[in-house]
């Protein structure tokens, strides 16, 4: 019950922080409140629902809903609905939400990493060998390590761009390191890339593969042929890595 209030909690604190691009509403049933993320896309031919490890900012738990184009936001509440002991079934079957606190081990490059608390330390987050230490109040300790993995994920991901863009002699635009619950990574047309920190807790042939991918979409905006082959000759291993993905992709989720 604590729980089911503390998921309660956490919605409202994540209606405030919502997106306006994601069309969404509330998953209620007995207690549980849970976001709804809605999609519409152009390949979908039916609802396609997901409940996912996925988290908000808050650690709460989402539901993506695909439409097909041109069906109305009401369908996907009568699908919910119609299938809500099945959807509060997938959600007890989660993995519970792991914290950044002292004793935890987060993986690093996919190498788990013990976080050590070191109050008194005044030297913000730093790793030794496989030990990540922070200091200060205990209540900042997942906040502070946090924004080290976005910080580092700047510098070792704007550092792949570069070799990789310079490799097929293009430029870029800006990179942004993001906690986007959708994606891993994105390439607008003008050549803007994001990553989700997350990444940085993937093994390095996971991430290089994001990278790859983005990196190629500043040539091939698109999912053809030509595109493929790129991300192949620009990635280490590209199979593995979204083996991997599709395997421990959700997992990375639980942190937060
Ligand atoms: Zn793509």
């Amino acid at each position: 019950m604590r729980h089911l209030t503390l998921l309660i909690i956490k919605c409202l604190k994540y209606k405030l922080t919502m997106k306006k691009s994601d069309e969404s509403f509330f998953f209620y049933s007995d207690g549980i409140k849970v976001p709804v993320i809605l999609k519409t896309h152009s390949n979908a031919r039916r609802i396609i629902m997901r409940v996912s490890c996925n988290r908000d900012l808050s650690g709460t738990n989402l539901i993506f809903v695909t439409l097909p184009i041109g069906v109305h936001d009401d369908e996907a509440r009568k699908f919910l609905e119609k299938n809500e002991s099945w959807v509060v079934q997938q959600l007890t079957k989660l993995p519970p939400a792991i914290q950044f606190v002292d004793g935890a081990h987060v993986p690093y490059f996919g190498v788990p990493h013990k976080i050590v608390h070191k109050p008194s330390a005044r030297r913000g987050v730093w790793k030794e060998q496989q030990m990540i230490f922070v200091s200060g109040n205990t209540e900042f300790i997942n906040r502070r390590v946090i924004d080290w993995f976005k910080k580092e994920a700047r510098v070792i991901f704007t550092s792949r761009v570069k070799s990789k863009t310079s490799m097929l002699k293009i430029g870029f635009g800006r990179i942004s390191i993001r906690d986007t619950h959708s994606r891993w990574g994105s390439c607008s047309s003008n050549g803007n890339l994001s990553f989700s920190w997350r990444l940085l807790m993937a093994p390095d042939f996971v991430f290089d593969y994001v990278i790859s991918h983005e990196v190629a979409h500043i040539l091939e905006h698109n999912h053809g042929q030509k595109f493929w082959q790129l991300t192949t000759s620009l990635s280490s291993d590209m199979l593995a890595a979204k083996r991997w993905l599709k395997e421990f992709g959700d997992g990375l989720m639980a942190y937060y």
